[in-house]
């Protein structure tokens, strides 16, 4: 193996989404760029010129951007690169490593047919024509495939693959319109970005012995040869839409972390021992290709809920705050321009149980909630005169606490209990109802230290001036 500069690259196509198994190759590509010392590049080959739009094109930008695994140098666009892809088909034909093939679409059909008739694949009697006999008319351009023998990829994740040639047709480089197709560009691109390692899903294995042929026609160095098993549902079949998400954006839109994405990613095909948990430093120590396995991996997603439950809880609630902000906004929720600190000051107290960022808004709810606060029937019933007369007693106590914080909170309404000699039950639920209007809260004190002495305050005076 040759000791060029590792250089590694995913090659998208844009389809409108960036499916989950593309954020997975590109995160395999980017820690093994960055476990070498290499760098990660981005092609876009955009050559089917219907989907590739440029928001088909962003979603991809987006996507990388999200996940945080932005390439080291600007993409590179496939199809502006036509031309360079036309000079080396015509290298190759000056070489003589490929021919111009005449055959019209019915002498085409007919060899098809005869070809399926013998058990074997296709060859064109221009192969082995001379130039002279060229005739005037449209042809395509392929190369002389090696017709014996066979070709080997020594494959990094799934081993040696031998293909033997003798199945393999005269592969076209340049259709009757001289447009390149899909495998000249990805070996002339490949070539020129400098790629010395190809990881990409495993549907291109047989691509792989295809561009071998065009390195070995052109004297290039092929890139050392990587493919990734498939992603699967939890029911071990292809993942598809009935398992749930499957884009990149899905994932973001369900609440879940770009970090937390990455660890789980990693852990689908790869890992180190049974760590569950591990920060991009020790995947970026801990990878090689290698060990990447070749079986299937497969979505699970109480995984994915409880890695991501880790990340939440290990964010900076600035961060979050923000976050749960534009969830909540896009629910239709005003944000006042205070929020942001009740909210920085909430996240922490309730997140512990939050597996995404929808649940941690859903537990955010309560302290956003605009005065007076409409209770909920069932709240307004518990709101008996004898609670109302105890909640009083305990708002006065309330007011003469000197720190607001959870452990003397706690401490204040289990020493209330106590002298009022009852069960903290027994005013707790109407306690919580007052203060967050039925909405999910965390324990009592958690609540109060949430809203801060005065939004509790002015909660608790509405619920008990209200009706009486
Ligand atoms: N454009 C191909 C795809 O989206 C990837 C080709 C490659 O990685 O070589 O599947």
């Amino acid at each position: 193996m040759s000791d060029r500069p590792v250089r590694t690259r995913i090659a998208p196509s844009p389809t409108g989404d960036m499916h989950i198994g593309t954020a997975r190759t590109a995160l395999f590509n980017w820690l093994y760029a960055l476990h070498t010392g290499g760098k990660f590049l981005l092609r876009i080959e955009d050559t089917d010129r219907e989907r590739s739009t440029p928001n088909a094109v962003q979603v991809i930008f987006d996507g990388l951007k999200w996940l945080g695994l932005e390439p080291d140098e600007e993409p590179v666009f496939q199809f502006t690169r036509a031309d360079r892809h036309r000079e080396v088909a015509m290298a190759l034909l000056e070489k003589g490593a490929a021919y111009r093939d005449y055959m019209t679409p019915e002498e085409l059909e007919a060899e098809r047919e005869k070809a399926r008739a013998e058990g074997r694949v296709i060859r064109s009697p221009w192969r082995d024509a001379s130039p002279n006999d060229a005739p005037d008319r449209p042809f395509v351009v392929r190369l002389k495939t090696p017709q014996t023998g066979e070709t080997v990829i020594d494959d990094q994740v799934k081993g040696r693959i031998v293909f033997q040639n003798a199945n393999l047709d005269d592969l076209i480089l340049l259709r009757t319109d001289g447009t390149p197709t899909y495998n000249l560009a990805v070996v002339v691109d490949d070539h020129d970005m400098g790629i010395t390692h190809v990881i990409r899903g495993d549907d291109h294995i047989s691509n792989a012995a295809r561009q071998t042929h065009i390195y070995q026609a052109m004297g290039w160095e092929a890139p050392v040869w990587a493919h990734l098993p498939m992603i699967h549902g939890p029911d071990g079949k292809k993942l598809s839409k009935r398992h749930g998400a499957q884009a990149v954006s899905e994932f973001d839109a369900m609440g879940y972390l770009p970090e937390a994405m990455r660890n789980y990613l990693a852990k689908l095909g790869w890992g180190h021992g049974d760590d569950e948990i591990f920060s991009d430093e020790q995947a970026i120590a801990w990878f090689d290709i290698k060990d990447v396995v070749s079986a299937p991996a497969r979505l699970d997603w109480d995984k994915l809920n409880h890695v991501n439950n880790h990340y939440i809880r290990q964010a900076d609630p600035e961060r979050l705050a923000d976050l749960v902000e534009g969830i909540l906004k896009s629910r239709d929720w005003q944000i006042a321009s205070t929020d942001h600190e009740v909210l920085v000051r909430t996240i922490p107290l309730v997140r512990d149980g939050a597996k995404t960022l929808l649940e941690l808004a859903d537990a955010c709810v309560f302290v956003i909630r605009k005065r007076p606060l409409e209770l909920p029937e069932k709240a307004r019933g518990l709101l008996t005169d004898e609670t109302r007369a105890r909640l009083s007693r305990l708002v006065e106590r309330l007011q003469a606490a000197t720190d607001w914080n959870v452990i003397e909170l706690e401490a204040l309404i289990r020493r209330f209990a106590e002298d009022e000699g009852v069960g903290i039950g027994k005013f707790g639920p109407a306690l919580r109802a007052a203060l967050s209007g039925g909405s999910p809260a965390p324990d009592l004190a958690g609540t109060l230290v949430a809203l801060g002495r005065e939004e509790s305050f002015a909660r608790l005076d509405d619920a008990l001036s209200s009706g009486a």
